[in-house]
């Protein structure tokens, strides 16, 4: 694939990374080739499809140090996150009807926690310090008696800041309450061992890590303790009840696939990138007035996001626009721009969230790019700013 010198660079891996050819290759057959209904159990189309599907349950289950059955395919992480929080607050209620959150999660969590308070579970949003953590004291405060679940991301999709997992699933089971985690952004770039980290839901898409969108994962703890979980989907009782619907064969090997891969190049990958994130970085911090947004290093390696003073931020992104596809973070809602709730609970002013930059670096990006990118970006600042000493 030979870049095209019109488009801009990509550099918006947070919001969806292409599909890797390899990824693709695998899918293709089993669109035309192996189109059967995996749970067609008397004829060989069936089984091909089954077949398939069994191995990529397998493969993920690994990736993840899970087993097959507690894994639970979904249409993404969306779907996941919804699967987890409601069907956790549902068999739970008569134990508790608390749930413990962070105040920078993805919509895909808080949404679905907001609809959950309009049923009557009482939720406590967390702060964050001002670099992204988790305040773990905080945390351990806000623990009840009646909380039965705690909700906590792995890593941010805007900041990159990686939550301390392993400690929250440590407090979360020495207090006998279920941990959840969204791993949309963490799968493929940092280990996740559901044993060791105690996690006991997790929720994966394929889309961030180059495989296709429309697909993804909850997994399911089975055992010390078993989640109980009420389905979203009632059917044909598809995914041992817990999400109904005919699978997907083609998405569920590419999953598998992209996973597979992202594994396999994962120490490689997070080398190559640390390396552009901090030499582009080395380059903005020169100017003045450009801000770090999250923890410097305990963050995804593709990540960067800095808040720039004395501009506004949708001239910057326009300015930005034919040089490189990137997004400030923000939540665009119609027609209005919001600032972003991450940079927000980071603490940052009502301007400095509003002007910010997320550089999500992937595969496809080499040194080059990254040097126009930075040159790019500074001039774009400076022009900004000479514009409005004039004006
Ligand atoms: C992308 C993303 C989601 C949504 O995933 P979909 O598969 O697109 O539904 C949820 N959480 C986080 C942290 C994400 O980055």
């Amino acid at each position: 694939m030979s870049p095209d010198r019109h488009l801009p660079i990509y550099l918006d891996r947070h919001a969806t990374t292409p599909v890797d050819p390899r990824v693709l290759a695998t899918m293709l057959p089993y669109f035309t080739e192996h189109f059967g209904n995996p749970t067609s159990t008397t004829h060989q189309y069936g089984w091909a499809a089954e077949a398939a599907i069994t191995g990529a349950r397998e493969t993920i289950a690994a990736a993840i140090g899970a087993s097959t059955e507690e894994i639970v395919f979904t249409s993404g992480a969306t779907e996941a996150n919804n699967l987890a929080l409601k069907g956790v607050a549902e068999a739970y209620f008569s134990k508790g009807q608390h749930i413990i959150t962070l105040q920078t999660e993805h919509n895909a969590v808080l949404d679905p926690c907001q609809y959950l308070e309009s049923l009557g579970f009482i939720v406590t949003y967390l702060p964050v310090e001002s670099d992204g953590l988790v305040n773990l004291d905080l945390f351990k405060k806000a623990i009840r008696p009646d909380t039965i679940l705690v909700s906590i991301m792995a890593a941010n999709n805007e900041i990159g800041v990686l939550q301390p997992i392993a400690e929250i699933g440590k407090i979360c089971r020495e207090n006998g309450i279920l941990f959840h985690t969204d791993a949309a952004q963490a799968i493929g770039q940092i280990p996740l061992d559901v044993e060791r980290l105690n996690i006991d839901l997790m929720s994966l898409t394929a889309h961030k890590v180059y495989g296709p969108k429309g697909i993804g994962a909850l997994y399911v703890r089975r055992r010390d303790p078993r989640v109980k979980l009420s389905p979203q989907l009632h059917g044909g009782g598809h995914e041992r009840g817990m999400r109904s619907g005919t699978l997907y064969p083609p998405q569920i090997v590419g999953f598998a696939k992209a996973v597979e891969i992202a594994l396999v190049e994962m120490e490689m990958e997070k080398a190559r990138l640390t390396e552009l994130r901090d030499r582009l970085w080395s380059q903005l911090s020169q100017v003045e007035g450009i801000y770090l947004n999250g923890h410097p290093t305990q963050r995804l390696p593709g990540n960067l996001n800095i808040s720039v003073a004395g501009v506004d931020g949708n001239a910057l992104l326009l300015g930005l626009r034919p040089t490189v596809a990137l997004s400030s973070g923000a939540a665009c809602s119609s027609a209005k721009i919001e600032p972003s709730h991450v940079l927000k609970a980071l603490g940052r002013s009502e301007s400095l969230a509003y002007a910010a930059l997320r550089f999500g670096i992937g595969h496809n990006n080499t040194v080059e790019q990254i040097d126009r990118v930075a040159m790019a970006t500074i001039e774009t600042i400076q022009s900004l700013r000479k514009l409005a000493l004039r004006s």
